[in-house]
């Protein structure tokens, strides 16, 4: 018997601690989640489980320069926190903004840190799950029981990103570092840096880095949809004025933005040719017209097919302007040692090379899931709305918005899960396992997402990982908040749809 071996052998025969429901992540998701339960449900004991040495997930993983949201905070924060600050918040804003939710609900004797949950068996014989976490730090192994597992690890690996291999990455004699593992130790001064990609990790890393280094580059394979705009909201300081109270400025606030929100995505959809000239034309605005916006910054796919990140104050296109940054659109040949070949025979020279290529999808928290005793795989269930998954008892995902903030989900699935436990509790049942109704046996299985509607690289990499989706709106993740926030809670808990035992 190996140590690893004996230590779990003895922590197995340790009482494994109960409770009626196990939050996994303490990120946004994680957090928000365990509030609506404390307010909606007090009598239930939770525990919030959490791998890393503190809260905040994309917000504590992610450090490299200029980290910030590209959501505002009014939509991103919760519905019952105001958020005080201008709209667009540093990662250490946003943090402190969870800190206090967590200080003012105590719920830091609710969360375990450092715990690593490895594996999760369902077992239909005593209606519960069983939850192996690991101690990070010492590895010693923690185990769990819990009637309800409500999933909050997001939707990709926090220990590494994405980064594709190009030929001779090896020969290069530079630093190659991706944005989600930023090194502490990496200077800057005097290096000439290129980052690889386009989207909204590139955007804020640039003109964060742009005045700190030699020279920043863009390369990108293709153009992205950029939105630019003052990092605030005119109506929240006019209210702030007014001396109208922070709950009042949060609401209208939200509801604002979210008004807008939908009109600008049914603009989108009816008239994408005339929004691309307007976004663009914003580009131009801050470039001068001598620079190449067609080449540069005008993409092929229409608006919105893939998220739109927000520039604060134009500070991307200013950095260019000023020649501390540049733009290169082109296809990478390969690495050499001083820098990257372009397919069009360009070298650009670069002592740092900043692959912003993305995630690595990663679903379940890597956590081993098993229901009573059978291995599963997740890819082969069906999605109950984006939250539930056929033949999975017990247990809810909180999978937010791409096009609307990630959050505004987190408040509405929490919902939906409290009034299924009150439900359950209400029936004497035990287990609720979502199925597809006889009407739905004809139904077509299609991937996860529609790669027609949103497209990013990190998901069709790897769709297959992801359940399946239904062409009826109760099997799918519609992605579209200004539904759902009217549909969700409507749904039918005694629908065919839900299987209680
Ligand atoms: C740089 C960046 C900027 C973003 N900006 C925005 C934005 O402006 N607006 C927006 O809507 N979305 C944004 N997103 C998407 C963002 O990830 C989500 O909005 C949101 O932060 C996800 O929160 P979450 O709590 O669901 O998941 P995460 O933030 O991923 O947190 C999950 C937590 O679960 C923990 N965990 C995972 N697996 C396990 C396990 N097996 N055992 C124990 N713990 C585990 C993780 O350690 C982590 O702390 C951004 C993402 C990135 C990377």
């Amino acid at each position: 018997m190996n140590v690893m071996t004996a230590v779990r052998a003895a922590s197995s025969s340790k009482a494994a601690e109960h409770f009626d429901v196990l939050i996994v992540g303490a990120g946004i998701s994680g957090i928000g989640s365990a509030y609506h339960l404390t307010q909606q449900l007090p009598d239930k004991s939770f525990v919030i489980l959490e791998s890393q040495e503190s809260f905040g997930g994309t917000w504590l993983t992610h450090k490299y320069p200029g980290i910030r949201s590209d959501s505002d905070l009014h939509t991103f924060g919760y519905r019952f926190k105001p958020w005080v600050g201008p709209p667009i918040a540093t990662s250490e804003e946003i943090k402190s903004y969870m800190g206090e939710v967590i200080a003012d609900n105590d719920f830091g004797k609710h969360i375990c840190y450092k715990h690593r949950i490895e594996r999760a068996s369902w077992s239909s014989a005593t209606n519960l799950w069983t939850i192996e976490a690991v101690r990070t730090d010492s590895g010693e192994p923690v185990n769990f029981t819990a009637n309800f597992l409500w999933m909050c690890q997001g939707y990709y690996r926090h220990s590494k990103g994405y980064t594709p291999q190009w030929p001779d990455m090896d020969k290069f004699k530079g630093r190659v570092v991706h944005p989600q593992l930023w090194p502490e130790d990496i200077e800057l001064a005097d290096k000439k840096v290129v980052v690889i990609g386009s989207g909204a990790t590139a955007a804020t890393l640039i003109p964060a880095i742009a005045g700190k280094c030699a020279h920043v580059t863009m390369l990108q394979r293709s153009p992205t949809y950029f939105r630019v705009g003052r990092n605030a909201i005119e109506l929240a300081e006019t209210l702030r004025q007014l001396q109208v109270k922070e709950e009042w400025i949060h609401e209208i606030v939200r509801r604002k933005i979210l008004f807008e929100q939908d009109a600008f995505t049914r603009r989108c959809l009816a008239e994408p040719e005339q929004v691309k000239k307007e976004l663009i034309s914003q580009i131009t605005a801050v470039l001068g017209p001598d620079y190449d916006v067609e080449k540069h910054f005008t993409p092929t796919y229409r608006p919105w097919r893939q998220r739109i990140a927000f520039v604060p104050d134009a500070d991307l296109f200013l950095g260019i302007k000023s020649g501390k940054a540049s733009v290169v659109t082109d296809e990478i040949e390969r690495f050499t040692e001083k820098g990257i070949l372009l397919k069009s025979g360009q070298e650009v020279p670069a002592d740092i090379v900043v692959t912003a290529t993305g995630f690595d999808l990663c679903v379940l928290g890597d956590i081993a899931v098993t229901i009573d005793g059978k291995p599963l795989n997740f890819g082969d269930t069906v999605t109950y709305r984006g939250m539930m998954f056929t033949g999975v008892p017990n247990m809810v995902w909180v999978f937010g918005y791409f096009r609307a903030s990630w959050t505004l989900r987190t408040d509405l699935v929490a919902d939906f899960v409290c009034r299924l436990l009150g439900h359950m509790k209400a029936k004497g049942a035990k287990k609720v396992v979502p199925a597809l109704r006889p009407e739905d046996h004809n139904m077509p299985l299609l991937s996860w997402i529609d790669p027609e509607n949103f497209n990013p690289g990190y998901m069709m990499r790897n769709m297959n990982l992801l359940p399946k989706r239904g062409d009826k709106p109760e099997w799918q993740h519609s992605q579209d908040y200004w539904a759902e926030k009217d549909e969700i809670p409507a749904i039918d808990l005694d629908d065919a749809a839900f299987v209680y035992d």
